[in-house]
Formats: C-alpha cells, structure tokens, sequence
C-alpha cells in the first residue's frame, strides 16, 4: 500500500505540462478507485523556473526532491530561453537535480509495444517483442573527468581535453542496479566498454566481472565491446535482455536503441541513486523524449512515455508492481485498438490528440 509516499511532480516546459496533465488524471483515477494516497508536490523546473524565479532550479526545488520519494519530472527547454547564456539555460535544471540527488543510474527501457512494430523505420520481424534494458551511468566518465577543457599549446594551436575516469566504486555501484535488474528480467546481463584501448574499461570489465561472480552467479554475464555492442544492437537486437554501460557509450547505445522502437514519444526512463542510511532510494522518472516546441500548444503530444515514466516509478520507487502493470497494460490495450496519437499514426488508424488518449488509457484501467 502505497499511503503517505510522497512524490514531486515537475511538469516543467514545452509538452511537458502537457502530458503530465493526462499523469494527473490517472493519479485521481487511482485515489478514487484504489484508494492510494500520494502527497504531492508541485515544483518549477526550467524555463518555467526562470521565468518565476530566475533560476532553471530553485534550492527549494531540490530540496523538495530530497523530501520526496520519487520525482516525475516532464521536460524542459524551448525557443523562448534560447538566447540564454549557458549558465543560465533551463536545460541546467534537470542536471542540477541529477547531481544533487546523487542520480547515478540511469535506466532506459527499449520496448517495442506489439500494435507499432511496423512504425519501426526497421523490418518489423526484427524488433517484433523487443525489450531490453539499458542502464547507463550517469554521474562519472569522460563527460566530468579532469583534466578537461581547450587549451593553446606552446606553439599557438589548441587542443581539447576530456578524461575519462571510473572509480571501482562508480562501477561497482552501477554494476549491482543492472545485475539487480537483470536478476528481475530475463536473467542475462550485458557489460559494455572498450577493454581492448581503454584503461577505464579494463577496470570496468574487471569489476564487473568480480561482483558477477561473487553476488550473482545465477545472472548470466557477457562482455561485449562497445563498438561490436552497436553492431549488434542494429542487427539482432533481441539477443539482449539488459546492457550495462558508461555514461559515454550508455548515451549513445540507449539513443541506438531508442531509434529502433521508432517511437519517442512511447518511451519512459528512470534514474536512480544509492540507497540512504534510511531506506530510501532517490529517483527521478522522466519520458525519454525533451520539450518539443514544435507542437508545444497544440494538444497533440503522446502522452504515453510520461504515463509510462509514472509506471515505472510506482514499480521502482512504491513498489507498487500491479499498478504499474495496469498502466502499462492500458497503453498496450489503446493501441491494440487502433488509437494513435501524430507521432506513432499508421495506415487506417485513428488519430486523435492528447487528451483523448489519456481518456483511452483511463477508459481501459
Ligand atoms: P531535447 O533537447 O530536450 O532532447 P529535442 O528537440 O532534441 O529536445 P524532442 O523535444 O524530444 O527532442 O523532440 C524531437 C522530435 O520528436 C520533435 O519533432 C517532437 O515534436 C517529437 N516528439 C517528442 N516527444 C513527442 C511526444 N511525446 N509526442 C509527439 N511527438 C514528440
Ligand atoms: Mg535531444
């Protein structure tokens, strides 16, 4: 039962406050029907933060996060802060609460929902029930190690810099989420780095290997390299169930993985941190897709990634599986049925917008 969890909603910019609206539905559909009881929170974040308070994220709002047991958060960005300077950008907000809450793992589902198979840009045979897990690291690696930066050589050319460094620590901690996960799914887990030229991915092989043996000996471990990862995310992407890699290669590998479902606007994502001396896990939950000022304020935004990020947030954060399992299965239902919002339209399906598509997956629970 999930009483007295508490949870922060963070519509932010762009869709964002959009699609949350359809979330929101859903949240008072589940207090009256199933007598769950949230405290929620409503914060600012991004542009809309700028704009009422001068700053992408408010102390208050991580502090509200840091109260909180889990953070939905929507999107942020969009042309009318465009001209920022980088400090100030809304994009700021969502890292700044990454970093704050000591977010490290970042879990990006790839699932191609039965009814959009045939959306896929590939063969639909090739990603038919595809469903893997990546989970990324999301706090360490090239993309904050030190040295960095562009500096002028003695003789007046610039170079660029960036290192990349993982701890055993950074690595074990990613490492035991995946092979939790793993343990969960279909019990095979995939560790991705380049061992072969990189010092950090021998490390990372290494440990990887170490906690395999000595914690999960029932998950089935292989270790791939990144490059040969790509390949095969391409070609036989149903080979894999969940893949661990570093923040670089989990970026670029999720986003591959993305593109294979051919729908952005149908994926979710979560990111978690450790676990506190009280229990308590920080996560944030997010739609896998940005702000999308192109249809911003034309009500025609797929409301499904951000339903699906709050699903996966009752089954992470509130361990509330069955709920979750609902939600997930409303969404395959109005598919199933023919509805379809712009972005996942095929021939001879019904197009409808983003309301009447969060009232399908309301009619279905
Ligand atoms: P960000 O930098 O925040 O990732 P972006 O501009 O790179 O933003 P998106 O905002 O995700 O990427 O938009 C990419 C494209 O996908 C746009 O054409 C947008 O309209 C479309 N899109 C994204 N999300 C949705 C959605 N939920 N429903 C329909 N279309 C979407
Ligand atoms: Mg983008």
């Amino acid at each position: 039962m999930a009483a007295n969890k508490k949870l922060l909603v963070l519509p932010g910019d762009g869709i964002g406050p959009e699609v949350m609206r359809e979330v929101r539905r859903v949240i008072d559909w589940m207090s009256r029907r199933r007598a769950v009881s949230f405290e929620l929170e409503d914060g600012l974040v991004g542009g809309a933060a700028i704009d009422a308070e001068g700053t992408p994220c408010s102390d208050a709002t991580v502090e509200k996060a840091r109260n909180a047991d889990a953070v939905l958060f929507g999107s942020v960005g969009g042309p009318k802060w465009d001209g920022l300077p980088f400090e100030q950008r809304p994009e700021l907000g969502i890292l700044r609460l990454r970093k704050e809450l000591g977010l490290f793992a970042n879990l990006r589902p790839a699932k191609v929902q039965d009814p959009l198979a045939d959306a896929s840009s590939l063969k639909a045979d090739l990603v038919r029930g595809l469903d893997i897990m990546i989970v990324r690291e999301s706090t360490g690696g090239i993309y904050f190690g030190e040295p960095r930066g562009i500096e002028t050589m003695p003789d007046g050319k610039r170079r660029g810099i960036d290192t990349e460094v993982y701890t055993e620590d950074e690595i074990a901690r990613v490492a035991r989420v995946a092979f939790d996960l793993a343990k969960k799914r279909g019990g095979k887990l995939c560790s991705v780095e380049k061992a072969n030229v990189m010092q950090s991915g021998r490390l990372w092989r290494a440990v990887v290997g170490e906690i395999g043996r000595a914690e999960y000996p029932e998950v089935e471990l292989t270790h791939m390299y990144a490059d040969n990862c790509a390949m095969q995310l391409a070609s036989r992407p149903k080979q894999f169930d969940v893949i661990v890699a570093s923040n670089l290669f989990g970026d670029l590998l999720s986003d591959l993985a993305a593109a294979l479902t051919g729908s952005l606007g149908m994926l979710p994502s979560a990111t978690l941190g450790a676990v506190g001396a009280d229990g308590r896990r920080a996560a944030l939950y997010e739609p896998v897709h940005g702000s999308a000022p192109d249809i911003t304020g034309k009500g025609i935004a797929n409301p499904c990634a951000q339903l699906l990020s709050f699903a996966m947030l009752l089954r992470w954060s509130f361990d509330m599986d069955e709920d979750a399992t609902l939600i997930e299965q409303a969404v395959e239902k109005v598919l199933a049925g023919g509805l379809r919002t712009a972005d996942i339209m095929q021939p001879g399906m019904a197009r409808i917008g983003t309301s009447v598509m969060g009232e399908a997956v309301l009619r279905e629970l």
